[in-house]
């Protein structure tokens, strides 16, 4: 190997470490603020979960649940963040947007992500009973990606621990 060919894949090798760390660090940022708008429903009773819709890295909308507060069964998080991106937006699409959410969507939020183009969803912890993004029976053509977060799953634990 020639020293130029050395020193170039060097240079690529430190290019994408310096990549990872940004969009980890952007990320991080991401959960903290998803964790805090969290546990405003926990205040108020709700299962703890909160979304935020991101766009070309603005974040335009952030909700969390309300359905217990409200006594509405359709006050998930993912659809309140998506109404108010939509507003904000004044489309019901959201094509180049990524929701971020505590939880894995259920099947009513799902069908909203699709409805509205959204064209990525990263959510921390799957959810067994409700959860449609990681069931079998679907045919979601969606980027879905799963960013386990520790606390987050200690909180949601913890509710369900203390309701019984
Ligand atoms: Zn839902």
């Amino acid at each position: 190997m020639e020293s130029g060919q050395d020193w170039k894949i060097a240079a690529l090798t430190i290019n994408k470490c310096v990549c990872f760390l940004f969009v980890g660090d952007i990320l991080d940022k991401y959960i903290d603020i998803l964790i805090k708008l969290a546990n405003k429903s926990l205040k108020n009773g709700d299962v703890p979960v909160s979304a935020i819709v991101v766009e070309n890295g603005k974040m335009i909308s952030k909700a969390h649940n309300l359905k217990y507060k409200k006594k509405d069964v359709t006050a998930h998080a993912e659809i309140l963040a998506i109404k108010k991106a939509c507003k904000k937006k004044k489309s019901y699409y959201l094509n180049n947007c990524t929701l971020y959410v505590t939880l894995e969507p259920c099947m009513m939020c799902t069908a909203a992500i699709i409805q509205s183009h959204i064209k990525e969803v990263v959510y921390c912890v799957k959810s067994p009973k409700f959860g449609y993004l990681s069931s079998k029976n679907n045919d979601i053509k969606l980027k879905i990606t799963e960013c386990y977060n520790e606390t987050y799953e200690k909180m949601l634990k913890d509710f369900f621990k203390n309701k019984r």
